[in-house]
């Protein structure tokens, strides 16, 4: 009651997270955070539209937020029915088909660094998105470079529970 009453008036969080919509992927509870720690966009194969950069926009701009991270995860229903789909040649049902064409172009950075196109696809779609964050003009691309934000991809595991971040440009990568 002292936290929600503490944040009733104002937000400050530390971070902002780009999450999957799955079910088995809280961002909140995976980080053991609470009531006004991480500002959450969440959509299936978290992919970047116009909607969900004005979101992070805000966070960056007005909440002081300055670390993004892209999380995606294991087994991935939205990247399994891109590749479905993908593979099939046809289209995906209904306005699944807009998730689709959001992720198919991870298809072609996708490296075999898991063992299966599957997984690889994902960790593809998590590192693109991220970049299309750090990229997105005008205000996250400039706050990026001027050293004010950092935008992360963090894939996590189902099995273990650990995140792991994906990409050379950040100090911790592969650990
Ligand atoms: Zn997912």
């Amino acid at each position: 009651m002292e936290r929600r009453l503490q944040v009733a008036e104002g937000q400050h969080p530390f971070a902002a997270i780009l999450c999957c919509s799955d079910s088995r992927v809280p961002p909140e509870i995976l980080f053991d955070q609470g009531l006004g720690d991480l500002f959450v966009t969440r959509v299936a194969g978290n992919v970047v539209d116009d909607e969900l950069i004005g979101s992070l926009e805000y966070a960056v701009e007005h909440l002081g937020v300055r670390l993004i991270m892209v999380l995606g995860h294991e087994r991935c229903g939205a990247v399994r029915a891109t590749l479905e789909a993908v593979l099939a040649g046809a289209e995906a049902e209904g306005h699944l088909e807009h998730l689709v064409k959001a992720i198919e172009p991870a298809l072609e950075e996708a490296q075999l660094a898991y063992g299966d196109a599957w997984e690889a696809v994902a960790a593809a779609n998590i590192e693109r998105q991220a970049s299309l964050l750090r990229h997105s003009r005008p205000i996250l691309a400039e706050f990026v470079e001027a050293g004010e934000l950092e935008v992360v991809a963090g894939r996590y595991d189902l099995d273990s529970g650990w995140v792991t971040l994906l990409e050379a440009e950040t100090e911790e990568a592969h650990s």
